[in-house]
């Protein structure tokens, strides 16, 4: 068996560990005599596994008792329609900053419920940085701000968190989720799908401070009010319950790596070698400002299509898959989760070196 490197953007990479233990529990969990995949989710050993999973989530991301952890299906996208639907209940006003993709559909999604107002962007110049704000640019009758914290395809992030006095503020972590500590208590509602830094595609997590569920507007489908899934404990309907339990899977992995401080540590080291190599490189540069890098999405470019298309399918055919950029931006993209050792990246950084001696 020959694992790849894959720098993929999402579905990605998960800790061997996870993979590991699932392998072997696969056949039968504990002494269930059944594979999770087949458990009632009403049954006590699958409840055991939820409540673990929420429990070692609290713990590590270090939530406060008044806010409901939900684990939803849907995606990402779907929290798109979710949050005006539930929150843009006061005065049908949201303001949005425009960092890439997902942060405007999420706007353009609100658009179609209520006042949807962009902020600030940085589309001029490609989204490669993160506009800055200050308190004053908010509405301060908006019923939330939105951000998207950290931008998958363009490679920036939010180092500090845009000032919005008392509106709440509501951050896409689909890309940087476990990635590093975060202050739950600075926002209204988090939420991030599991397939980029949690587990496979199919469960979204979202994180809602308790006064704010409750409100939603009467159009509202059933299973798209929060107020559902927090008074089930996300059983509503029957969950995702195999990719929950890999996201516990990988909880567990997080604390046993020594939790968010000590993958922080680990992350930006990683993102470092890319980042240093990048800055010295004659062939290939990093298209974000420095201060506004991500830690997870790295874009790169050679400067010519043809040099980048050659360096693709060269690093693919050594073991490094997925390096393609975004359809929409060209060149390559490193994503580097939580799940690629830091030797995938330094032997990256080798071949990259290589192939600039080569081409240069
Ligand atoms: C991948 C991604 C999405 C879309 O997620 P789905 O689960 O596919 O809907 C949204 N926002 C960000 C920041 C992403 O990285």
């Amino acid at each position: 068996m020959a694992r790849v490197y894959n720098f993929s953007a999402g579905p990605s990479m998960l800790p061997e560990d996870v993979l590991k233990t699932a392998a072997a529990e696969m056949l039968e969990y504990g002494n269930s005599g059944q594979s999770v995949m087949e458990m009632s989710h009403r049954s006590k050993e699958y409840q055991a596994i939820f409540d673990e999973a929420e429990a070692n989530l609290r713990e590590i991301m270090n939530i406060p008792d008044n806010y409901k952890v939900l684990f939803l299906q849907g995606g990402a996208s779907t929290q798109f329609a979710m949050i005006p639907l539930n929150l843009m209940n006061k005065n049908k006003k949201a303001d949005f900053i425009i960092t890439g993709q997902w942060a405007n559909k999420a706007y353009k999604e609100a658009a179609r419920y209520g006042e949807a107002r962009v902020v600030a962007s940085s589309a001029d110049k490609t989204y490669s940085y993160i506009p800055k704000t200050t308190a004053a640019d908010f509405d301060p009758e908006a019923d939330f701000v939105h951000i998207c914290m950290n931008n998958t395809i363009y490679g920036t992030k939010y180092n500090e968190l845009p000032d919005t006095g008392d509106v709440p503020l509501i951050a896409d972590i689909s890309s940087c989720i476990l990635s590093e500590p975060i202050d739950v208590t600075k926002f209204g509602m988090l939420y991030a799908g599991a397939q980029k830094n949690v587990a496979p595609a199919g469960v979204t997590i979202v994180i809602i401070r308790e006064d704010l569920i409750g409100n939603a507007m009467d159009i509202t489908p059933t299973m798209l009010n929060y107020a559902t899934h927090a008074e089930n404990g996300s059983m509503f309907n029957t969950p995702p319950c195999y990719t929950i339990y890999i996201a516990g899977l990988t909880f567990k992995w997080i604390k046993k790596m020594g939790g968010l401080e000590a993958i922080k540590e680990m992350n930006v080291k990683k993102a470092k070698v890319l980042y240093d190599f990048l800055d010295n490189s004659k062939l290939f540069k990093g298209t974000v400002v420095a201060e506004d890098r991500s830690l997870m999405n790295v874009p790169f470019v050679t400067g010519n299509d043809e040099l980048d298309a050659k360096f693709v399918a060269e690093s693919k055919a050594a073991g490094f898959v997925n390096l393609k950029g975004h359809r929409s931006v060209g060149g390559m993209r490193a994503s580097i989760y939580n799940a690629m050792p830091i030797e995938g990246v330094e032997k990256l950084v080798e071949f990259m070196k290589k192939f600039e001696e080569e081409n240069a």
